[in-house]
């Protein structure tokens, strides 16, 4: 691990020419350590049922006239194996916490996946039974996302994220013991949010066991509990990537879409100038985006066009390796063929 500069609160709230030499800064040193490569992998979305209540999110339970599905596996095989575009290296198979998914539809993904495909394999699928965990690092996928979101526990508890605080990092801790490379993310600007806050959120990255973290901006749902609050504001979702590529060097940080809601035309390239250096494809089939809010937002969908002309204006390159690769070569364990 390389370990950076500490992030100082004077730096989340930068503005004006000081932001934009930290940015830089920041953007340095991601090339310093990554050249001009950035990783592209893809996403899908495979089940929006959710267990879990955050007064953050479209899909919490409670939300109970959002329409519910799960994918199928086949289906998204067929896609993933056959019709995936040429870009990618990685794909990300996410849900809501929906164990039944998990077992159902990401498992035998997963094996097929191995099976047909040299793709790195990344989930994003909440807490799950050691068991299950365990299966589906057999199977072939190495990256686990879980983001603990807030770093108070006080907060943390008041918008109702999964379980507890302690019980989230505990599980990035055991997940990372069992062996996957663990990735997290936190939000940017959530209602009532201080800079000492954002700063916490940096602090409490640092001290887990992790490959990477995302950092997204609040944008409030039409349909959760949130939904008259501001948004979490470009600069400081911004200032805190800088921070975070500056605190840890080696990290992937990706450049979240939602970056686009927060700076609409900009904010994307934006997050790729302040040191991202991951990018992803939205393969979520059409017929089953309108089940996910943010999808009623058309236009911010990144599909292969946008994400490659974005990396190609900011003069970067596409990763030819995988990001699993690139993290199973940093611990000295054999990449795929
Ligand atoms: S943030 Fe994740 S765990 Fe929380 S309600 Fe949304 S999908 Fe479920």
């Amino acid at each position: 691990m390389s370990i950076g500069r500490e992030p100082e609160e004077t730096d989340l709230a930068a503005t004006g020419e000081p932001q934009e030499w930290f940015h830089a800064l920041a953007a340095a040193r991601a090339r310093q350590t990554f050249g001009k490569s950035v990783f592209v992998r893809g996403v899908v979305e495979v089940s929006n049922f959710c267990r879990e209540n955050c007064r953050y999110c479209g899909m919490r339970r409670d939300h109970r006239d959002l329409g519910r599905y799960r994918a199928d596996a086949d289906e998204l095989a067929e896609l993933l194996v056959h019709h995936r575009p040429s870009s990618l290296t990685d794909i990300n198979i996410q849900s809501g916490e929906d164990p039944v998914a998990a077992r159902d539809v990401v498992l035998p993904l997963v094996r097929t996946l191995r099976r047909e495909t040299t793709l790195g394999i990344s989930v994003c699928l909440g807490t799950l039974s050691s068991s299950l965990t365990r299966d589906l690092l057999e199977a072939g996928a190495s990256v686990n996302i879980i983001k603990f979101e807030i770093a108070d526990a006080a907060r943390y508890d008041a918008m109702e994220a999964p379980g507890t605080l302690a019980e989230r990092t505990g599980e990035i801790r055991r997940l990372a013991a069992e062996g996957w490379r663990v990735s997290s993310g936190f939000i940017a600007g959530l209602p009532g949010q201080t800079a000492a806050d954002a700063l916490a959120n940096l602090r409490l990255a640092a001290s887990l066991p992790l490959s990477g973290c995302s950092v997204s901006p609040f944008i409030p749902g039409d349909e959760t509990p949130l939904s008259g609050a501001e948004s979490g504001t470009l600069d400081l979702t911004l200032n805190c990537m800088a921070a975070m590529r500056l605190m840890r060097p080696d990290w992937v940080i990706p450049a979240v879409s939602a970056l686009n809601l927060a700076g609409p035309g900009t904010g994307y390239r934006r997050g790729l100038r302040t040191g991202a250096n991951l990018c992803t494809i939205n393969l979520t089939p059409e017929r089953v985006r309108n089940d996910y809010l943010l999808y009623k937002r058309d236009r911010f969908i990144m599909n292969e066009q946008r994400i490659l002309e974005a990396i190609a204006s900011e003069g970067l390159e596409v990763s030819r390796a995988s990001l699993a690769d690139h993290l199973a070569d940093k611990r000295g364990e054999p990449v795929l063929a």
